[in-house]
């Protein structure tokens, strides 16, 4: 990810929290910071590892509360997959999407949406606001055919 997008998604995130009264310390942004560049798909405790990397003064129970919060606040989503800890996935462009293979468990990610309609059709049938969504196809990848 480019300098560029990684500055527009960190403004979008601070005027979310901002919109809720949440201030975007200077610990919170280290934290998001962190989880953008290293895009998503990590553990609360992988993220703490990032971060110590550069900065020591977060703490872990801030890393904690802070992707508890961005949880609320739908910019991103915890995976639980089997017994481990909660991946944190990023749905701060609304929407994220992956094809996951049962031979070999690659994620390939991918951008193509045509989900607008079938959102809209669920909000209706619903009366369900939709705020995200995340969309995963299980299958086999070209090499576990
Ligand atoms: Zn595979
Ligand atoms: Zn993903
Ligand atoms: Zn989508």
């Amino acid at each position: 990810m480019d300098d560029k997008s990684l500055e527009t998604r960190l403004n979008n995130i601070q005027a979310a929290l901002k919109q809720k009264g949440y201030r975007l310390t200077s610990s919170r942004q280290k934290i998001v910071q962190s989880l953008l560049s290293c895009g998503g798909h990590i553990t609360a405790d992988g993220l703490l590892e990032v971060i110590h990397e550069t900065d020591k003064t977060v703490g872990r129970m801030t890393v904690y509360r802070t992707l508890e919060l961005l949880s609320e606040l739908g910019l991103i989503r915890p995976v639980y997959q089997g017994t481990g800890a909660a991946h944190y996935i990023l749905l701060d462009g609304g929407h994220h999407h992956h094809l996951i293979c049962s031979g070999c468990d690659a994620v390939i990610e991918f951008d193509e949406c045509g989900l607008q309609d079938v959102g809209k059709l669920l909000a209706e049938r619903f009366n369900f606001a939709i705020e995200g969504h995340l969309v995963e196809f299980y299958g086999r990848c070209h090499n576990c055919q």
